[in-house]
């Protein structure tokens, strides 16, 4: 079941999740729904806050288009696995390491921003350590855009939006749409 993806403007998209202690078949369902979504939506990451929940979960693939070449590594459980292993990939309860902080700046979109692209500076290489579905620990190292994913809907899971850190000019070319979307969130939840 696809479900409706929150936009700026929503207060849920501020709220830090709460963390997972029940792993049972709902959460596999919520996971499940999540990722529906995330792909009716072309994305590549979707957070619970993006579907309405603060909750510690987020889900990703990052896989390319077939035939396309892969642009970063990546360790999984300290193994270099085939992607189509790790992926799609849900993290719970997420906690992320920087392992390379050397910036790296790449034009980022979000399903809750709606046409609203901008430049972000990121640390170049990341370890996030996490729970699975079944609450089995485990730690992914990723660099590239697979980096970038995780950190970026980790930072939704604490409330933190792309548009915080997003270079200055492109924020300012992204104004009016921003504030539209604002607009519009505002008359969605009062017609709620
Ligand atoms: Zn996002």
């Amino acid at each position: 079941m696809s479900l409706r993806v929150t936009h700026y403007g929503e207060p849920i998209l501020r709220k830090i999740g709460t963390p997972v202690e029940i792993f049972d078949a709902q959460l596999k369902e919520l996971a499940d729904a999540m990722l529906e979504t995330m792909y009716h939506a072309d994305g590549i990451g979707l957070a619970a806050q993006q579907i309405g929940q603060a909750l510690q979960i987020c889900v990703l693939d990052v896989r390319p288009p077939e035939g396309a070449n892969l642009h970063f590594d990546c360790r999984f459980d300290g193994k270099a696995l085939p992607l189509d292993v790790i992926m799609p990939l849900a993290l719970i309860n997420p906690q992320v390491e920087i392992t390379d902080p050397s910036p790296e700046v790449y034009e980022e979109g979000c399903l809750s921003f709606p046409a609203v692209n901008g430049r972000v500076t990121r640390p170049a290489g990341v370890r996030c350590r996490f729970q699975d579905l079944a609450g089995e620990p485990h730690v992914i190292e990723a660099n590239g855009l697979l980096g970038r994913c995780i950190l970026h809907e980790v930072d939704h899971l604490n409330g933190v939006l792309f548009i915080d850190q997003m270079d200055k000019g492109d924020l300012n070319k992204n104004a009016s749409r921003i504030k539209q979307l604002k607009r519009a969130s505002r008359d969605f939840l009062k017609g709620k």
